[in-house]
């Protein structure tokens, strides 16, 4: 078993420091857990998965992330993805050219690291191991890595890389604009299939509608930069019926 430790976090944007988005924020993930953050729109659940993936625009001014109880702060973003951190959802950007059996390859090879090279047959031969897996036609590795594909063909293309990568932990940010329900079915399935004892997930959601299909273990609530309630599966059906005024009066209360 593997540990995510995020402990008394406090993020803010780069240009900024001394405005904090994430306010001290502690959780711990372990692997084969899913959790969930769901949380109202503009409280910092997007800032927060980018500071842990290692984003430039974002700060981490306080506290820690650690695997295993190393901390990986000090880590560049393509050291914390060998660590075993996978980021998905965010607004992949399309490399038209590049097919995605590529761009999946030098993904593995930056994995590997300068010292060793990328076994070609032993690498195609898990690509299609993973998409036999995941469903995903062959035809699918030799179109353009986003180019022209529709939202549920960026997920797949997403789930796929992340199948390939074999993170310890998944960060998956649903995004406000949130995803069609083709996308989401995509999304569900392939993390359903992924979920096992070797895999943790941390869902980032705004709604509760992904959460029908990816059943997690555990769901917090966030607002304003903190973690204000947790519970199981059934917190996010309550707030769903409640709306998040729900979690503000109860804190105004405890105030
Ligand atoms: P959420 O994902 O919960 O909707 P975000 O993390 O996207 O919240 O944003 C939290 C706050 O930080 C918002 O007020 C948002 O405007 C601000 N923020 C986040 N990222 C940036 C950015 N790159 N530039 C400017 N403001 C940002
Ligand atoms: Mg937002
Ligand atoms: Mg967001």
């Amino acid at each position: 078993m593997n540990t995510l430790e995020i402990r008394d976090l406090t993020v803010a944007l780069t240009a900024t420091p001394d405005q904090p988005i994430v306010k001290g924020l502690s959780l711990t993930i372990k692997t084969g857990e899913v959790h969930a953050i769901m949380g109202p729109n503009g409280t910092g659940k997007s800032t927060l998965s980018k500071a842990i993936a290692g984003h430039p625009d974002y700060e981490i001014t306080g506290g820690d992330v650690l695997i295993d109880g190393t901390s990986i702060l000090e880590m560049e973003p393509d050291e914390r993805a060998r660590a075993g951190i996978f980021l998905a959802f965010q607004y992949p950007a399309e490399v038209p050219g590049v097919s995605i059996a590529n761009f999946l390859r030098a993904a593995e090879q930056a994995r590997l690291g300068e010292g060793e090279n990328i076994n070609a047959p032993q690498f195609y031969k898990k690509l299609y191991g993973k998409m036999d897996e995941l469903k995903i036609d062959r035809k699918f590795t030799s179109r353009s890595v986003n180019d022209g594909f529709s939202g549920g063909e960026k997920k797949r293309c997403e789930i796929l890389q992340m199948a390939m990568l074999e993170p310890l932990f998944a960060l998956m940010d649903e995004t406000d604009s949130g995803l069609d329900i083709d996308a989401l079915k995509i999304v569900a399935e392939g993390v359903n299939r992924q979920r096992s004892a070797n895999l943790g997930v941390l869902m980032i959601t705004h709604y509760q509608r992904l959460l029908g299909y990816i059943v997690p273990d555990f769901v917090h609530v966030m607002y304003d930069g903190r973690i204000v309630k947790s519970g199981d599966k059934n917190l996010a059906i309550e707030l769903d019926e409640k709306g998040y005024d729900w979690v503000k009066s109860e804190l105004a209360e405890a105030a």
